[in-house]
């Protein structure tokens, strides 16, 4: 029986949240709109990840897929920096690919897949989890089988969580929800729909504050009590 691993995020008030931090053996999916720290979360685990376990990391490398052409090395080097750690190393030990369509996505995971039995991983990003097939599948007919492909996509990556024991974290988008009235007061809701739902285990909901905070919400958790936590994003990454 492999045994869990919880990463942290930077912020501590953030891993309280999440009892502990960012956690392997399941997918954690993280949905807000623009700007509100989903990518800059991304880049804090590639080297939170690669910190010794009494540091609160899960000495392991990291695999990052890219939909949107967000990675930025450059801004691997003060978070490596603000944790102690030699930022070329640390950007060795990630293993970088762009998809460009949701097939490329998901024979980018069959690869790493591969790689994973060999080496020590601990975090799987995919960011954003969901934007080739919102462009793959725009078509109004197309409902049906872009879910399909997608719950495909998410159960392989559930079986990489599962097999090699890594953290799979995924960025999602949100979308406006009409509803049933035209008055309704909170009109977004994650992209995806029951199948994400469904396959994420812990969804947590970003949000703008003032500056550079912002807040963080359990959306959907099974072990976790409800909740918020407050961080800010700055040049070392995530902090309180
Ligand atoms: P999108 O939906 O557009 O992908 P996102 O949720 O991924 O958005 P991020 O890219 O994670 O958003 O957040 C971008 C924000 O992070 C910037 O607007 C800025 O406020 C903050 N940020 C980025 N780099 C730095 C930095 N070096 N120092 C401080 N804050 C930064
Ligand atoms: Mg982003």
């Amino acid at each position: 029986r492999k045994s869990v691993v919880r990463i942290t995020t930077g912020s501590q008030a953030l891993d309280e949240l999440l009892g502990g931090g960012i956690e392997t053996l399941c997918i954690t999916e993280a949905f807000g709109e623009f700007r509100s720290g989903k990518t800059q979360l991304a880049h804090t685990l590639c080297v939170s990840t690669q910190l010794p376990l009494h540091m609160h990391g899960g000495n392991g490398k990291v695999a990052y897929i890219d939909t949107e052409g967000t990675f930025r090395p450059e801004r691997i080097v003060p978070i490596a920096e603000r944790f102690g750690m030699d930022a070329n190393a640390v950007l060795d030990n990630i293993i970088y690919a762009r998809a460009y369509t949701y097939e490329h996505q998901y024979n980018l995971l069959l690869g790493l897949a591969a790689k994973m039995a060999e080496e020590p991983f601990r975090l799987l990003i995919v960011d954003s989890v969901i934007a080739l097939f919102r462009v793959d599948f725009s078509g109004r007919g197309e409902l049906a089988e872009r879910q399909q492909k997608l719950a495909q996509m998410l159960s392989r990556l559930t079986k990489i969580a599962e097999e090699f024991n890594v953290a799979v974290y995924i960025t999602n988008q949100v979308i406006a929800d009409p509803g049933g009235g035209m008055f309704i007061t909170d009109p977004k809701k994650p992209a995806g729909g029951h199948v994400l739902a469904h396959a994420a285990t812990i969804r947590l909901m970003l949000r703008k504050s003032k500056g550079e905070q912002r807040v963080c919400k359990i959306f959907d958790a099974p072990n976790l009590p409800e909740g918020e936590a407050v961080f800010q994003i700055t040049t070392g990454g995530l902090m309180d």
